[in-house]
Parts: structure tokens; sequence; C-alpha cells
């Protein structure tokens, strides 16, 4: 049996990180239940309620996740979408806090999941914040329309690179894949969701003629909002997976 790609090393098998969704999806859903570590609140966003989930369909050399992305099959819990949306909700009640959100891991593996929770979140006041890499989203013409269904999101999708070598060179998944986030935006634009993009374009990862591919990207598509750009943290789990990939950045 193939392998499920862990972290990067240096000589890594690029991945079809559509595939690896799907291996990922059947190690951390079951039905309509999704795996998640721990739900809390942060000051990020002025304060929000989170549920840390588990698995992705990335490996990000730069992800400061917790090793529950490289190795799902050992972390979590299964929670349904209800005891997902109580233990938001009941944090941001002790911590007053408007905000709520999946993170740690891609939230929109186990699609259904994340849409009973966004169902359950839409009969509240709350502002639900979606932080995605876009990959599904790109990949599933649907996915975009769907959303349309909560005015209550707010979605960040999050580009890791301008050129198909850049993405397979920083997430692992094979360059062909690089355009999904972009078609993911470019799906967005169409409906009335309240979004915005964010890139990783740290010039310690992303050279500069990548980042201005990048942008050029975005216009051509029609993307003429707000850019945040990222800088890359030293969490212990990124300088790990820096250095395994041969990053020396830190
Ligand atoms: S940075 Fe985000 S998209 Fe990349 S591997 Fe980590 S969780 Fe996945």
């Amino acid at each position: 049996m193939e392998e499920y790609p862990r972290y990067l090393r240096e000589k890594f098998e690029p991945f079809d990180p559509l595939e690896l969704a799907l291996k990922t999806e059947r190690i951390v859903s079951f039905d309509s239940l999704r795996k998640y570590t721990s739900f809390y609140c942060v000051g990020v966003y002025g304060g929000i309620s989170t549920g840390y989930t588990v698995g992705c369909c990335l490996r990000c050399v730069f992800c400061w996740v917790d090793w529950s992305r490289d190795f799902p099959e050992k972390y979590g819990q299964f929670y349904s979408p209800q005891e997902v949306f109580e233990n938001l909700v009941n944090n941001a009640k002790k911590k007053r806090v408007k905000k709520l959100r999946i993170s740690g891991g891609e939230p929109t593996l186990n699609w259904n999941h994340l849409l009973e929770v966004l169902r359950l979140v839409k009969t509240t006041n709350y502002l639900f914040i979606l932080e995605s890499n876009g990959i599904l989203i790109g990949a599933n013409s649907s996915y975009a329309k769907a959303l349309e269904e909560f005015p209550n999101i707010h979605l960040r999708i999050s580009l890791k690179a301008g050129t198909p070598e850049g993405f397979e060179k920083r997430t692992g998944a094979k360059g062909e894949f690089y355009e999904l986030p972009f078609q993911a935006i470019a799906y967005l634009s169409k409906t009335k969701v309240n979004f915005h993009v964010a890139s990783m374009s740290d010039p310690r990862l992303m050279p500069d003629f990548e980042r201005q591919k990048m942008i050029e990207k975005l216009v051509k598509i029609g993307y003429r909002r707000y850019l945040e750009e990222e800088i890359c943290d030293p969490y212990d789990t990124t300088k790990v997976r820096l250095n395994e990939a041969g990053w020396h950045i830190f």
C-alpha cells in the first residue's frame, strides 16, 4: 500500500492533494463526525472560539499545526456537528467573544460535517471565520455556491505559491494542482460569500518573482481586494518541518 504522506523530507515524492484529502478523510471522518483535538479561545481576530480539527490535504513546510497534521490516526476524538457547535458556543460565552472558527487542519475535509456546523452557527449572531487552503473549494465547483447559504461567514483563502514549482516545493503537492486555490477564488468571486485572500509570501520562503506572479494571477482572475501577506513564525513544529525539508531560515 502506498505510504501516507507525513512531513516533507529533502527528497520527497510529490503527492496528489485530492487523493490525500480522500485518504485523510477516511482517517479523520466517520459519517458526519470529524476528529478534533481541542476547543479553546484565542486572541487572534480580536478573540475567537476555536475548534482544533485534525487532518489536511497539504504538507506545507512552514505549517505551524501540531503533529496531528502528519499523524492524524494518533490524535483527536470524533465529534458530531452538534457537539462541535456546542463546544464553540459554550467557550465563546465563557470568554465573551463573538467569533467562531475551525482551525488546525483543513475545515473543508468532510464537507458535510462543515455544512452541518455552519447550519447550526447560522441560527446565532456569531461570525464564523472559515480558514481554508482552497484546494477542495477549487476542485468542487458547487462548494463556493453552497457557502452562499451562510450570511454570517467570512472566508479566508490562504495561497501558498504563485508558480507550480513553488507550490510543489513548499506544500509537497504536485505542481499541476497549484491552480486549485486560484480556481477557488474565481468561484468565490462569482458568489455573495464574504472572503479575502491571504498568502504565505514571506520573502524567506517565496522569491520576489513568484510573489509578483501570484499577484498578477490574482489580478487576472479579477481579485482586487485586500491581500493579507503572512510572515512565517518560528513555532516548534514549523522549525522541525522546515529543517527536515531542507529550509534553514531560522
Ligand atoms: S499551513 Fe494550512 S494548508 Fe498548509 S499544511 Fe498546514 S494546515 Fe494544511
